[in-house]
């Protein structure tokens, strides 16, 4: 078997290979080309409808930055603070272990996120289980799975800058209370909103960021991957530098002489 091929099994994909169809390209498929305009990062849209921010002091994002995992999840469950809350089916808070050490961010739900309330159940979330069991983790055991968007685009597409801005509270809170000790982006959308820039996936893989103090690494979005067979090898080496990355970020501080 050829190093491709190792890489491929590793990531799950072979030795069956179905090619994702383009048409329609769906959430998955659109990797963003879109990111937030200059100085819309951390912005907040203080008209928040949501009947359980009324009265509370501050902007909104003030008050959602004071939030419990409960108080955030109805905040995030009853959200109309972007248009994208009319075409939802539900908002898809996030899923996993809420102390883990990991945090994976994609980009936003698509459909059956939409229909089943968890980020990552289509076929991109399944190539993202197999990518997380390739360093020996699993959905839910010390992993937490969030996205930039709480709620579907329509159509899939990539998020608008205010809809990032709008819903970069929640995703900040929930890094606040899971704490994680490495943040990884998955695609485009999720690198420039995290880390607030423009650069390319491939400029800024390979090294460590930091989002607020937490490291943060970048690599492929699954469903691109699914498309670009030829990247899948950098994403294995993005994995195994984030699995190197957890072991010095766990790794016992040496003690004092
Ligand atoms: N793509 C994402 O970025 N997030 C999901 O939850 C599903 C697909």
């Amino acid at each position: 078997m050829s190093r491709r091929e190792l890489i491929l099994q590793e990531l799950g994909l072979w030795p069956v290979w179905v090619p994702r169809s383009r048409a329609g390209a769906a959430p998955d498929g659109t990797l963003p080309s879109g990111t937030p305009a200059e100085g819309t990062r951390g912005a907040t849209l203080d008209a928040a409808p949501e009947a359980l921010l009324e009265g509370a002091p501050g902007s909104r994002a003030e008050r959602i930055a004071r939030m419990d995992w409960p108080a955030l999840k109805e905040a995030v469950r009853t959200c109309t603070a972007c248009p994208l809350h009319a075409g939802r089916k539900q908002a898809v808070f996030g899923v996993g272990d809420e102390r883990a050490d990991w945090l994976f961010v994609g980009e936003g739900p698509g459909a059956e996120e939409d229909a089943r309330g968890e980020p990552f159940v289509g076929q991109a979330g399944r190539l993202l289980d197999n990518m997380l069991a390739a360093i020996g983790l699993q959905r839910g055991r010390d992993v937490y799975i969030g996205n930039i968007l709480k709620c579907r685009p329509p159509g899939n597409r990539v998020p608008e800058p205010s809809e990032a801005a709008a819903c970069e509270p929640f995703l900040l809170r929930q890094i606040a209370l899971s704490k994680p000790r490495l943040i990884v982006a998955l695609g485009k959308t999720a690198a420039s909103n995290l880390l607030g820039t423009d650069a390319s996936i491939g400029s800024l893989r390979g090294r460590l960021h930091d989002l607020r103090g937490t490291p943060v690494l970048v690599t492929y979005h699954p469903a691109y991957l699914l498309r670009n067979l030829a990247d899948k090898s950098k994403a294995w080496e993005d994995l195994c530098l984030a699995r190197e990355t957890m072991q010095r970020l766990k790794a016992p501080a040496p003690a004092p002489r």
